[in-house]
């Protein structure tokens, strides 16, 4: 029986082929005592299971050094030599000789292996517990015969739909693009990462599936539209040749929206929008060139390191800047400092935390870390005179955090000169508005700053405490609601007062309703996805800003979300009269 698993639409595009299906989690041992007689049996079932798992890491290890570098090829190193080490080895045979089956002793020495890692007093043991993790799921992967489901085996080319709960650190790193053509996660909401990702390596996805791991096999075919959000299973011929006949569509649709991309923004009635791009990778900078963006919004520097074991240096930081820089040649490129923490995190070595969305993040951590906060500061100033660079600080709930923040500049740039190391020392300072607390006291921040980004992902999350990764909650998880969209207006307004530049990067800015809202409530500069660009060129186009704002005041007195969403569509399709519209 053909069936569609509906989810949440993360990246747009429509892709029909093989799931490989990705379950990192370790597998339950049973508790299963053995004859004395199979002892020696059994010890070589665990050697020859070390042996193969040894082989595979070297095989996993090969490719991410090729993919990714030699930093995280590091990361399989440590893994080997923990199958590797005499001592454990010797610990889990003797637990065989107490009559224990291989995979009950192995399970055994590894949980307390990883306990004692775990309660070190030393961040490097504590640092190794996701390896051991790792070497725990595929040991046992190995002993009881399951499916190995590493995509390391896919052939270029495979066009596969890789199906997992999330995609963590350190399956980012393995993400190739050569063999993986979409992605499909139980976990997740548009806003989640994992969805801010794909959308940057252009994969399509749908995410929040919640079962899909469950109800899927690897192999089978499937239909992933990650335009509207479902994923068909079984799929009939009529679905089959519907989904190549949208495909074409979609083609046929980006050729007419490349022409709009290179026009400007101008409303029908005469007001002038900036269009920006949101940056993620470095990689991705030539391409969000040739998006029609008019610059860079946001460059999320943190995926520089989530996935990685380390923090890339001075050098390496300024040279991915300097890409980003240099693609945009002159125009204004706005890069904001590393907001690490929540679910963006490095491989290994993270304190876990009961709550990461409350937690050690963003400007926090950067604050607490000086030297780490000020290689990166140090590289900005140096990157700053390739371009328009502008520096923005991520969660910023007080004034102080900037005044700190700026005593760091004033540092790094002294470090500099002392270095005779060229910087420009006055980029302008900005900082996201993303917590309810910022958009209150805009007054007193904008003494402090020279623009404002207003981060709606986050905003809407600690606005309407909905976690924006939570799947169970992603129809919670609103946007529109009047307490956001008044949030947004009182920022606009007191930025606009105190001559501070004001604009969104968060995803609403990319949603053609939302992006019609926010444009009635008096934002003139959107960042958004690159892939989005065109479309909410479109949007402006298309629309006079005065029925914008009509609509927007109305969205605001709204009692609901749903209301406030249902009075902003009626406007727009009336408005913009398109079949490029999607609304
Ligand atoms: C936001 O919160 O809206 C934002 C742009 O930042 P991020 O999505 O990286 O948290
Ligand atoms: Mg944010």
């Amino acid at each position: 029986m053909p069936s569609k698993l509906k989810g949440i639409p993360a990246s747009p595009g429509i892709v029909v082929g093989p799931v490989h299906l990705l379950r990192w989690e370790v597998p339950e041992v049973e508790t299963t005592g053995i004859d004395p007689a199979d002892v020696d049996a059994e010890v070589e079932r665990l050697r020859i299971a070390f042996a193969r798992t040894t082989e595979r890491l070297r095989t996993v290890r090969d490719r991410a050094l090729k993919a990714a570098g030699a930093a995280e090829a590091a990361i399989f190193e440590v893994q080997i030599s923990i199958v590797d080490d005499p001592d454990f080895v010797s610990r889990v045979e003797d637990v065989i000789r107490q009559n224990f089956s291989a995979e009950r002793a192995f399970d055994v020495v590894m949980l307390e292996q990883r306990d004692h890692f775990a309660r070190s007093p030393h961040a490097m043991l504590r640092e190794r517990v996701s390896d051991l993790i790792d070497v725990h799921i595929r040991v046992l992967t190995v002993l009881m015969g399951l499916e190995d489901h590493d995509p390391v085996d896919l052939p270029k080319g495979a066009n596969a739909v890789l199906v997992t709960h999330d995609l963590t650190p350190s399956l980012t790193v393995q993400l190739d693009r050569e063999c993986i053509a979409a992605i499909a996660t139980d976990a997740g909401t548009r806003a989640s990462h994992v969805a801010i990702l794909a959308r940057s390596l252009g994969l399509p996805a749908v995410v929040g599936l919640l079962d899909a791991t469950e109800r899927l096999r690897s192999g089978e075919q499937v239909i992933l539209d990650g335009t509207s959000g479902i994923l068909i299973t079984k799929p009939t011929r009529a679905e089959l040749s519907e989904a190549i006949a949208r495909q074409k569509q979609e083609k046929v649709e980006d050729a007419a929206l490349a022409q709009i991309a290179v026009q400007d923004a101008v409303s029908r009635d005469g007001q002038r929008v900036e269009i920006l791009a949101n940056v993620d990778l470095p990689d991705e900078a030539e391409s969000a060139a040739q998006s029609g963006a008019q610059g860079v919004g946001l460059m999320r520097t943190e995926f520089l390191v989530v996935g990685r074991t380390t923090m890339p240096d001075e050098d390496e930081q300024y040279e991915a800047y300097a890409n980003v820089v240099r693609a945009f040649a002159g125009k204004p490129v706005v890069i904001r400092t590393f907001d690490i923490g929540g679910d963006k995190l490095p491989v290994g070595g993270w304190p876990a935390e009961p709550n990461p969305f409350l937690g050690w993040r963003a400007i926090r951590m950067c604050l607490d870390q000086p030297a780490l906060f000020k290689t990166q500061l140090r590289a900005l100033l140096r990157v700053a005179l390739l371009g328009d660079v502008r520096i923005n600080l991520p969660l910023v709930v007080t004034v102080d955090e900037v005044r700190q923040a700026r005593l760091l500049i004033a540092e790094a740039s002294a470090e500099l000169t002392e270095r005779g190391v060229a910087h420009r020392a006055d980029v302008p300072i900005g900082i996201m508005v993303e917590t309810p607390a910022a958009a209150v006291l805009a007054e007193s921040l904008a003494k402090d700053v020279s623009f404002f980004s207003i981060g709606t992902n986050d905003l809407v999350q600690y606005t309407l405490a909905v976690d924006r990764g939570n799947a169970a909650l992603a129809s919670r998880y609103t946007p529109l609601h009047p307490a956001v969209l008044r949030l947004i207006k009182m920022t606009c307004d007191v930025a606009n007062a105190n001559g501070v530049a004001v604009g969104v990067c968060g995803e609403m800015a990319s949603e053609p309703i939302m992006a019609f809202a926010l444009l009635g409530l008096g934002i003139r500069q959107l960042s958004v996805s690159p892939i989005a660009v065109a479309r909410v060129k479109l949007i402006v186009r298309g629309m006079r800003t005065s029925v914008a704002t009509d609509a927007a005041n109305e969205a605001m007195r709204a009692a609901t979300a749903a209301e406030a969403e249902q009075i902003l569509r009626a406007r727009l399709v009336a408005e913009v009269d398109s079949v490029l519209l999607h609304a």
